[in-house]
């Protein structure tokens, strides 16, 4: 048996992690709301929530209440049987929504892979063997199963992995004349991110939006919005449909929805539902105790009227602070997005270095993120503290400055 008792340091992460990622020198051993400490006892501000995942910070008493009463309680059963905080959640879910069914999993991913099947077998049940059309956007990102990845809109993620699923078609992204050209009686689906996340923290304009429901109703085909990253209060309010007055036909969300604990759940109607049956799709883990007890209290926090109107707030005090460092830089074209859902687009003279913000940033004691190479992005704790805001914008602008002074 080997044994190794010495300390994990970064360098481990090399040897015995597979390679698919490039994480920061540091590792982060300790959280509390919106800050951080690493194995040296340095303190960070956190503006990267997790890829906006630890909406309620880092810690938030309410979810670590709800993880060590559950904890102590049931952890599992698995859907052989069902477990009341899945039925709690799912409850609440329909409650605050346009949806009647929820179906839970564990990733982003698995709701999208759970919503694309759906959506295929609704059509083929419904109308014909040959509804199988899917339409989705360049610089979609929708998870990373063959299925989900190949929706997305970045080939770079979906090619080397031998044939892919079939009859799927990508146009640009609020392009409705696009979508037109492609829409027909033979696609089962429309798949939109309301705010393209991964792709460089791009609202849907209001037209592009409704102009999709249109063209779904006249075509008989389902409008499905992956609110895996805006959903769950991420731009001020519950869900991004509601800010358009859009609704969808099938809804997935993840990362906010357990703070922090791997949980994700298909939202959709009665009709659609219906088509499923006892074994037509399913998983272990999906929807058990633990990780519906912990949604279920961040649900709770997060959809309250003041928590919401806060993110509206805070919103504006990210976007004022970014323009008073552009004013001083000029190192943006635009500030964008919505809620704590913030992208910073870089001047062409940075383009593709939008990394070398994030380790500057790192160096002075704050974690962000980018958005492809020439975004950065911030989506912080939906209940970051004001104090924490400041000086976390602070610490950005030393960031910001170290950039131009290393090559302007
Ligand atoms: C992160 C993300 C996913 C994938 O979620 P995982 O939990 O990583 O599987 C899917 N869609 C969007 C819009 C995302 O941002």
């Amino acid at each position: 048996m080997k044994t190794d008792n010495s300390a994990v340091t970064r360098e481990t992460f090399d040897q015995v992690i597979l390679p698919v990622y490039a994480p920061a020198q540091f590792i982060p051993v300790r959280g509390k709301g919106s800050r951080v400490w690493d194995q040296d006892g340095k303190e960070y501000i956190d503006f990267s929530g997790g890829i906006a995942v630890t909406a309620l910070g880092h810690c938030h008493p309410a979810l670590v209440a709800a993880l060590k009463q559950q904890g102590e309680t049931l952890w599992h059963t698995s859907n052989v049987f069902t477990n009341e905080p899945a039925l709690r959640l799912a409850r609440k879910l329909i409650n605050a929504t346009f949806a009647d069914r929820v179906f839970f999993a564990n990733s982003g991913g698995e709701a999208n892979e759970a919503a694309f099947k759906l959506a295929r077998h609704y059509a083929i049940t419904r109308h014909s063997p040959y509804k199988t059309k899917i339409i989705a956007f360049h610089n979609a990102f929708h998870g990373r199963t063959l299925f989900t990845v190949t929706v997305g809109g970045q080939p770079k993620y979906s090619d080397g992995f031998g044939p892919k699923p079939a009859d799927i078609v990508h146009v640009p992204f609020n392009d409705l004349a696009a979508v037109k050209a492609v829409m027909d009686d033979h696609t089962c689906a429309v798949v939109v991110e309301p705010i393209q996340g991964e792709g460089g923290i791009t609202p849907a304009t209001p037209e592009f939006l409704q102009g999709l429901r249109d063209l779904c109703d006249q075509h008989q085909a389902l409008l499905v919005m992956d609110e895996v990253q805006c959903g769950m209060g991420r731009t001020g309010k519950l869900f991004t449909y509601m800010h358009y007055g859009v609704l969808p036909d099938i809804l997935t969300t993840a990362k906010a929805l357990g703070g922090g604990f791997p949980v994700s759940a298909m939202l959709t109607t009665e009709d659609i539902a219906s088509v499923m049956k006892v074994g037509t799709h399913g998983t272990t883990y999906g929807g058990n105790p633990l990780a519906c007890a912990v949604a279920e209290a961040a649900l709770d926090v997060i959809n309250q009227p003041a928590v919401l109107a806060g993110i509206n707030e805070r919103h504006e005090r990210y976007v004022s602070a970014l323009q008073a460092i552009n004013d001083k830089y000029q190192v943006f074209t635009e500030v964008r997005g919505m809620g704590l859902l913030i992208g910073a687009e870089l001047q062409p003279r940075f383009h593709g270095r939008a990394r070398e913000f994030l380790h500057a940033s790192a160096e002075h004691g704050l974690m962000i993120l980018n958005a492809g190479p020439d975004v950065v992005r911030f989506a912080p704790s939906l209940v970051v503290e004001f104090e924490d805001i400041d000086q976390g914008m602070a610490r950005f602008e030393q960031a910001v400055a170290q950039v131009i002074a290393a090559k302007p």
